[in-house]
């Protein structure tokens, strides 16, 4: 009988020699790059500013394009999905967030979005049906440089705290995460969380120091989380308790997503 792994990994499959168009995601990143541009070479999008607002505009634009549909939660998380063949399969979802740092770099989060964007226009182009739905995430918020906490977005959609408490955070202008939510016009009316999730995949630029030490725990997590098919809860559970208590940077990396996994709403 032949596995699913086994058919993933045949060269014969239509997967096997599947590549993704480079330039065609490098372009699209150096075009999101431009909206909030720094004379150094630098991005400034804080979230929630209109500037993020813009970066949402291009990019939701590019993932409509693909036909796939979009909806906007309660905290603006996007989540743009293409169907799969089976409608009652649970989403494989990747993804990451736009906004930035104030001294952000062009690759980050967005490098995250915009290879799952790729993946998307890949498959397309290919005419590939995938059995499961294949959607694309953008977080709100995730680098919590404008509001706390930080991975506001995906942490409501986790559970880790409410809708309602991320949007009374204010920044230090007094301007509430609601209001500046709906001054963009992305507060949408999907509820936040409850997906149920096959699996979650993130492609992240990491600038912090933990890059001279190797590979990422949480990465190593996140894969493992991702790719176990038939795990129990117990196991996720135990795998993402490491990823979420290993280091102050590291924990600023997608644990929220993975912990989602976990919940009982995606439960297998
Ligand atoms: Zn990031």
């Amino acid at each position: 009988m032949t596995t699913r792994s086994a058919v993933l990994h045949s060269p014969k499959s239509a997967t096997g020699s599947l590549r993704v168009n480079g330039g065609r995601l490098w372009r699209s990143l150096m075009e999101l790059a431009q909206i909030g541009a720094t004379p150094k070479g630098g991005v400034r999008r804080l979230a929630l500013t209109s500037l993020d607002g813009q970066g949402r505009d291009l990019v939701v634009g590019w993932l409509k394009e693909t036909g796939s549909r979009v909806e906007i939660d309660g905290a603006g998380n996007i989540f743009a999905t293409r169907p799969g063949r089976d409608p009652a399969a649970r989403v494989v979802l990747t993804g990451s967030h736009i906004d930035t740092q104030p001294s952000g770099g062009k690759f980050d989060g967005n490098y995250g979005v915009l290879a799952g964007l790729e993946v998307l226009r890949t498959l397309n182009d290919a005419g590939i049906a995938t059995e499961h739905p294949v959607a694309v995430a953008i977080w709100t918020n995730e680098e919590g440089s404008r509001f706390v906490p930080v991975m506001g977005g995906s942490g409501a959609f986790a559970g880790v705290h409410t809708l309602e408490h991320l949007l009374q955070q204010r920044d230090v202008d007094g301007i509430a995460f609601g209001d500046a939510l709906k001054d963009i016009g992305y507060a949408g009316d999907a509820p936040v969380g409850g997906r149920a999730l096959d699996a979650y995949f993130e492609a992240h630029i990491e600038q912090g120091p933990i890059l001279v030490l190797g590979r990422h725990p949480w990465e190593r997590a996140a894969m493992h989380c991702a790719a176990l098919r038939g795990w129990s809860r117990r196991s996720t559970h135990w795998r993402c308790a490491t990823c979420q208590t290993a280091g102050p940077r590291l924990g600023s990396c997608r644990s929220a997503p993975i912990r989602a996994m976990s919940s009982p709403g995606s439960s297998r």
